[in-house]
């Protein structure tokens, strides 16, 4: 319709990847709906939310999609990357194994998305410090050497999550403008 406030101009395909249970379904949650929930459930079937945002006046739908619990490894389908212009690389700061997993992702990622897709390294659950096992040195470096960007979220605080998005999202207007 002609409402102006309805206009979208871009709709950017953002994909969410890592380990299970790192908070990837809690940090979308936060993000698309500003809530969130300590005894979620494993994520079932292939899902998005969407989020419009103004960035640059112009009016931008968000489409997040989130893993259908195809965490293991080579499991997540092409499809699920096709049109992605933007990834969050998810790990959990508690988990080691998780942050290790990441140049996994990155080569999967890497092999079946656009070259230019735009990629943040997202350390999650900051609120639980006194567990972290990764520290913020190890993966700023990390993302140094491979070009990403990288925040350290909290969902459960929603410490960084707007930040984390609006990042990309602004990135990925760059790009296409
Ligand atoms: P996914 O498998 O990557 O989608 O992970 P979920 O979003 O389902 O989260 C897994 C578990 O971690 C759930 O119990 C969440 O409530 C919890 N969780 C997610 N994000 C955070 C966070 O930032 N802090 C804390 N303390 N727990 C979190
Ligand atoms: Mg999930």
């Amino acid at each position: 319709n002609g409402d102006v406030s309805s206009r979208i101009d871009y709709v950017f395909k953002v994909v969410l990847i890592g380990d299970s249970a790192v908070g990837k379904s809690q940090i979308l949650s936060r993000f698309a709906r500003n809530e969130f929930s300590l005894d979620s459930k494993a994520t079932i079937g292939v899902e998005f939310q969407t989020r419009t945002l103004v960035i640059e006046h112009k009016s931008i739908k968000a489409q997040i999609w989130d893993t259908a619990g195809q965490e293991r490894y080579r499991a997540v389908t092409s499809a699920y990357y096709r049109g992605a212009v933007g990834a969050m690389l998810v790990y959990d700061i508690t988990r080691r194994q998780s942050f290790d997993h990441i140049p996994r992702w990155l080569e999967e990622l890497r092999s079946h998305a656009d070259k230019n897709i735009v990629i943040m390294l997202v350390g999650n659950k900051t609120d639980l410090e006194k567990q972290r096992a990764v520290s913020t040195e190890d993966a700023k470096e990390f993302a140094e050497k491979e070009g990403l960007f990288f925040l350290e979220t909290s969902a459960l605080n929603a410490s960084n999550v707007e930040s984390a998005f609006f990042t990309v999202l602004t990135e990925i207007f760059n790009v296409v403008n």
